[in-house]
C-alpha cells in the first residue's frame, strides 16, 4: 500500500462573518514536499495556514493527515468548531508552525521554551527532551545560547530557535508563516539557509513567503493565492517560468 500523504486539504472555505476569505482551497503533499504559498497581502495566506493547524476551524472542507481526519462537530449556535480537543493539541504537535514574529515565551530561556511542549503535550520525560533539545539547537546553530531569554538574542537567533522548537515536536508536516518578514535583511539569510537545510534532509514543508528564491529553488509546488482562490500551482518551473494566469503574470513583474 502506498504511505498515506502527510497532508490533505479538500476545499477548504473560511469565512469571517460574511467575509469569504479561503474559497475552496486544496491541497496535497507527498513526503518531503516543500510547498511555497506565495501571493499578495490579504489574499488568504496566514488564514489557510491557520485553518491546516486549527488555530482558526476551517468553515468547511477536509484536513486528513496522514490518513487521519480531523473531526469536526457544531456548537449550539450552529458554529462548526473541533470535535475533540486532544485531536487539536496533537494536530498542533504533528503540524507545528514558526510564527513571522517568533511567539517564544519571553519569560523562559531557550531551552525552557523548547522542552515546554515536548514535556507537556507529548508527555516526553524532562531528561529526553532536554537532549532532543540541545540536538535541534545544534541543528540550527545556536546551542551555545540555550540559557540566553529571547530579549538576548538577535531576531535570526529567535526564529532559529523558533524553528527548533517546532522541530522538537518531530512534526510529520512543518508550517511556516512569513518566517523571514520580521527580520533585518542581513538576517534573513541564516533563517533561509537552516530551513533549505531541512527541506534537504526531506522534511514535508508548507512555507507562506516572499522570497521568491526559496520558492523558486527550493520547493517542489507552488501555489498562488489570490482572493482566497489558488490561480496558479504546480512545480516552481511551471509557476515562474511558464504561469497561465494574468495575475500570476502581475504578481512576478518586477515592480518600481
Ligand atoms: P495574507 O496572509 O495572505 O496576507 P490573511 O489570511 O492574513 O492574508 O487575510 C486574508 C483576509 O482575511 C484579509 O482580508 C484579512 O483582513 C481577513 N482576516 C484574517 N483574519 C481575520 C479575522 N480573524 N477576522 C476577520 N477577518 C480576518
Ligand atoms: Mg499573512
Amino acid at each position: 500500500m502506498a504511505e498515506s500523504a502527510p497532508l490533505i486539504c479538500r476545499d477548504i472555505h473560511k469565512t469571517f462573518d460574511k467575509l469569504e476569505v479561503l474559497k475552496g482551497i486544496s491541497l496535497e503533499t507527498r513526503k518531503g514536499d516543500v510547498v511555497s504559498l506565495i501571493g499578495s497581502s490579504g489574499s488568504g495566506k496566514s488564514t489557510f495556514l491557520r485553518c491546516i493547524n486549527l488555530l482558526e476551524t476551517p468553515t468547511s472542507g477536509d484536513i486528513i493527515v496522514h490518513g487521519d481526519p480531523i473531526r469536526f462537530k457544531n456548537n449550539r449556535k450552529g458554529e462548526r468548531i473541533p470535535a475533540d480537543n486532544r485531536q487539536v493539541e496533537l494536530i498542533r504537535a504533528r503540524l507545528s508552525m514558526v510564527f513571522q514574529s517568533f511567539n517564544l515565551w519571553s519569560h523562559m530561556t531557550v531551552l525552557e521554551n523548547i522542552i515546554e511542549a515536548p514535556i507537556n503535550v507529548l508527555k516526553i520525560p524532562k531528561k529526553e527532551a532536554i537532549e532532543r533539545a540541545e540536538a535541534y539547537l545544534n541543528k540550527v546553530g545556536i546551542y551555545e545560547r540555550k540559557d540566553y531569554y529571547p530579549a538576548q538574542m538577535s531576531g535570526g537567533q529567535q526564529q532559529r530557535a523558533a524553528i527548533a522548537r517546532a522541530l522538537a515536536m518531530e512534526p510529520e508536516v512543518m508550517l511556516f508563516d512569513e518566517p523571514t518578514s520580521a527580520l533585518d535583511p542581513e538576517l534573513v539569510g541564516e533563517v533561509l539557509k537552516v530551513m533549505q537545510s531541512l527541506a534537504e534532509e526531506g522534511r514535508t514543508m508548507i512555507v507562506v513567503t516572499h522570497e521568491m528564491a526559496f520558492a523558486r529553488d527550493v520547493s517542489t509546488q507552488v501555489l498562488f493565492l489570490h482572493q482566497g482562490v489558488i490561480e496558479e500551482q504546480g512545480s516552481p518551473d511551471k509557476v515562474f517560468d511558464h504561469p497561465e494566469s494574468e495575475r500570476m503574470k502581475q504578481f512576478l513583474a518586477p515592480k518600481f
